[in-house]
């Protein structure tokens, strides 16, 4: 059967688009063992589909599917659903399947409310989906009752059929990488914890299973050799078992799998040996739910984790070269501006070189919507209204939306006040083997102050300085190419010509072949009235349009018309080949 698995758009707009334009992997997983039982399986990721909705038609016109899988979460189901709507009035006879944490909460009220949408797959979905493809193909709903883990409309009643039994081993799942392409991995399914607005425990189960670290490690591989190098690891809590992961470092080492990749982790469950072992195979990031400074705001989002162990987690984080991210929900039952403090407080002690602040939001399959549905006797047709999510705060009389604000405000701008502070408090292990990697970790750091994210932010104080700090820091570890060249273009901006030309010098002696470098080299000698250096430089890039740019403003200043005729004709050529 021809089928489109499509991740479809969010309501609101993103600050950072980061945070909604990544395809679950679960989608991977479905599609890989639709694949392997020989269906044919594309994967659309259309989170931004809405913005060029015509499209959605065009596309559906084109490929004409048999079957659409949306995968939704709560806050993308209007998305999924605008699609299924128009699908079904374009092509009424594809069969149209909601999936996800989305629909496996809230399947009841869909397929009462929503009658373009056909059927539902509830939880862990990828045999559920193949079998209720295979009944769909053989047109045999007459036992459509028996397929584990559906819920369909009969008549007027909305039927489910009972659970679905968990996959037992992972690895026996086909590899996705074997038929697509992506960024995400996951290499276990369930989280033992039971935080009270997080949905994950009732999805997946408190009891987590693993992949084994040769399936994973192959997994990677796999995608390496597709030149993919950069992996986001969204398990719940990526270090749960530490053995397993120390194995699954030494085989990405083993396997010279020169990537990077962020993981998301408990404060109770690293160690430096196990922080060790994942930046020596390339983690780079990993992400904390810290969530509150208040142990008592903590305890009542039954987050059962204590200051201590978030002090440890990341000085020990951040001491390895990993930069330790920060969760943080405000906005919850009994905040006030004291407890904020406390939250801030909590921050100075921790410094975290990222944080992300979000208001506590209430969604299906969480403690804290059954609570909320107890105590406002809503029921799930709250969902009709197209929003989102609700925000906790809404339902909290002893709340109101000018404080939250006030509250998100205050947290954010004394953070990004000390951020800078911050990243000078950095305190490394003094450990050779990881002198390359502090390199890499402090000249990553500082390339955010300088050109990344936190350089357009402009309530952070002395960005430039941070950053000439960060990168100066970088160096006295080891030659590492972003410093050379971050710490040249901060001397260059400054008018510091003789000082940028020595950087990056010595950055072009590590690095004689990089263009970024010699080219900026070129530049501060241009600066400095030093044409026939500059020229040495340009012109070791023929082919480059920038360089030959430079060359021919080079000669224009020595006065060679000729020289600079003959640059232009090949800046023309240049620019004629990289249109066509
Ligand atoms: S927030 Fe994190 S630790 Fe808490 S239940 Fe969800 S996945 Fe587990």
């Amino acid at each position: 059967m021809k089928i489109i698995l499509i991740y479809p758009y969010f309501l609101d707009e993103r600050l950072q688009v980061e945070d909604v334009r990544v395809v679950p992997i679960g989608l991977y997983y479905i599609g890989a063992v639709l694949k392997e039982n020989q269906h044919d399986v594309e994967i659309v990721n259309w989170y931004d589909i809405h913005k060029t909705p015509h499209k959605i038609e065009e596309t559906l016109e084109e490929k004409r599917p048999d079957i659409i899988g949306v995968s939704i979460m709560n806050a993308n189901r209007w998305g999924g659903i605008d699609i299924a709507k128009i699908t079904k009035k374009i092509l009424p006879e594809v069969k149209t399947v909601f999936g996800g944490i989305g629909t496996t909460f809230l399947w009841q009220h869909l397929l009462t409310h929503f009658k373009e949408i056909d059927f539902a797959v509830l939880g862990e979905g990828e045999y559920s989906f193949l079998n209720l493809v295979q009944c769909i193909e053989k047109e045999n709903y007459d036992r459509i009752n028996e397929i584990k883990g559906i819920a369909f409309r009969k008549g007027e009643k909305v039927i489910k059929t009972s659970d679905a039994e968990i996959i037992q081993d992972l690895d026996l799942l086909p590899m996705p990488s074997k038929y697509f392409e992506f960024h995400h991995l996951s290499s276990s399914r369930g989280c033992p914890a039971n935080c009270t607005f997080c949905g994950s425990p009732q999805f997946w189960g408190r009891k987590v299973r693993f992949h084994s670290p040769e399936y994973f490690s192959d997994q990677i591989e796999r995608l390496y050799s597709k030149g993919i190098t950069f992996f986001y690891v969204s398990d719940d809590t990526f270090t749960m078992r530490k053995d397993r992961v120390i194995q699954i470092c030494k085989k990405i080492i083993e396997k010279d799998l020169q990537i990077a990749w962020f993981a998301i982790s408990r404060v109770n469950h690293v160690d430096e040996e196990i922080l060790y072992w994942m930046r020596k195979a390339g983690c780079i990031q990993i992400s904390y739910g810290v969530e509150s400074g208040s142990e008592k705001i903590r305890g009542i989002l039954n987050k059962n984790i204590k200051t201590d162990d978030i002090k440890r987690a990341f000085a020990m984080t951040t001491k390895y070269g990993i930069l330790a991210r920060a969760y943080f929900i405000y906005g919850s039952p009994g905040e006030s501006y004291e407890t904020i403090q406390e939250t801030i407080n909590l921050i100075h002690e921790i410094k975290p070189l990222s944080t992300i602040f979000y208001i506590l939001d209430i969604f299906p399959g969480t403690a804290l919507y059954e609570d909320f549905k107890r105590k406002t006797k809503l029921r799930d047709d709250i969902w009709l209204k197209r929003i989102e999510d609700i925000m906790y705060f809404e339902s909290d009389p002893r709340l109101s939306k000018d404080e939250i604000l006030a509250f998100g405000q205050k947290l954010k701008s004394d953070y990004f006040s000390h951020l800078g502070e911050f990243a000078d408090a950095v305190e490394l292990a003094d450990n050779k083997d990881l002198y390359k990697s502090h390199a890499d970790f402090l000249s990553r750091l500082a390339m955010t102050f300088s050109h990344g994210d936190y350089a357009a932010i402009e309530t952070i104080p002395e960005k430039e300085e941070v950053a000439r700090r960060l990168y100066e820091r970088s160096l006295s570890y080891c030659p590492n190419h972003r410093a050379y060249l971050g710490l040249g273009i901060i001397k260059q901006k400054r008018g510091e010509y003789e000082e940028s030309v020595q950087i990056l010098s010595e950055g072009v002696k590590q690095y004689p072949d990089s263009k970024p470098l010699v080219t900026c080299l070129g530049v501060s000698y241009m600066k400095l009235n030093q044409y026939e250096e500059a020229l040495k430089c340009f012109l070791k890039f023929p082919d480059s349009r920038e360089a030959l740019q430079y060359a021919a403003a080079c000669y224009r200043t020595l006065g060679d018309s000729e020289k600079e005729s003959s640059i232009l004709r090949r800046l023309e050529r240049a620019t004629y080949e990289a249109s066509r």
